[in-house]
């Protein structure tokens, strides 16, 4: 679904923590933000006061408490811009631009469905896992990793009444292996409705083609490079699926139904 109005805030940051080796979630005041954001959206952060970073840089919304206000990005350390939000504290402030983007698509009616993520890509999946939850319908979630310390949100997505599925590389957290081989025993054996990955492109791309084998619809959330984050930039093309042609991911995404994007 398609959204419109977005806003730019400065907002308190309420707590900034520390979840796992290299990665952090942020809890920002922003009541703004919080009371018109849906599962799947993101907002774009100017991570200080200062131009260096130049560009602002994209998060999903890992929580929405529209009764507190708040909004939250689980963000892993990559880089400048994320060791720099890594430092902020308490009462410091942040300059936040959304919500921005589409929504993941709900049908109120559908029966079971599935979550892929790889690594970080688990972060826009804690909100739409309570939508689902709260219309009554079955989710499970398979969570890729390295190794069991990459592995997040296990503990929160299982306390909502997720079924969770592990596969590491290392077999120290569920399956030794990669989501793909536990997505395709899973689909083999339960009827999904609808599935939803995010994670890397190789990886979305695998989840593609296992879900076309099994007539299972399936949308992305895309994270490509990005700066504006409003469609004006085109910093963040993506290639259409069989048509010619590019999609914009900030605009017309993050999130697309497999067949309209080309991996
Ligand atoms: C819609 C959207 C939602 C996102 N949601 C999240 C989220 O919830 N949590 C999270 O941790 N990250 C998320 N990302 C990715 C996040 O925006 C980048 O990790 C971040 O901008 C890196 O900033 P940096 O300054 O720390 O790293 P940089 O110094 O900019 O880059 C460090 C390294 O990371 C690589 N990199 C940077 N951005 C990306 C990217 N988008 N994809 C792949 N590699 C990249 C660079 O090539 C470089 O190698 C999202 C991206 C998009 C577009």
């Amino acid at each position: 679904m398609v959204t419109g109005k977005w806003e730019l805030n400065k907002a308190n940051v309420v707590a900034n923590e520390w979840v796992s080796r290299d990665v952090k979630r942020i809890t920002l005041l922003s009541p703004g933000i919080a009371a018109t954001a849906s599962p799947g959206q993101f907002v774009n952060v100017k991570v200080n006061s200062t131009y260096a970073p130049l560009l602002r840089r994209p998060f999903s919304l890992n929580r929405i408490d529209k009764d507190k206000g708040t909004i939250s990005l689980l963000y892993k350390l990559v880089g400048e811009g994320t060791e720099l939000m890594a430092e902020l504290e308490t009462g410091d402030l942040l300059d936040v631009l959304g919500p921005l983007g589409n929504t993941f698509s709900i049908e109120e009616d559908c029966g079971d469905s599935i979550f892929v993520a790889g690594g970080i890509g688990v972060a826009p999946f804690y909100p739409l896992a309570r939508l689902l939850l709260q219309l009554g319908q079955k989710v499970t979630c398979i969570m890729g990793a390295r190794c069991r310390e990459d592995i997040n949100e296990l503990d929160e997505l299982r306390a909502l009444g997720v079924n969770v599925l592990c596969a590491t590389e290392d077999g120290s957290e569920g399956m030794r292996g990669l989501v793909t081989d536990v997505l395709r025993a899973h689909l083999r054996s339960t009827k999904c409705s609808m599935a939803y990955a995010c994670g890397p492109n190789p990886m979305l791309a695998a989840v593609k083609a296992v879900c076309a084998e099994h007539q299972t619809p399936l949308q992305l959330s895309l994270e490509s490079h990005m700066a504006c984050g409003i469609g004006v930039c085109l910093g963040c093309t993506c290639k259409k699926g069989p048509e010619e042609g590019y999609v914009h991911v900030c605009k017309e995404g993050p999130i697309f139904w497999a067949e309209e994007v080309a991996l």
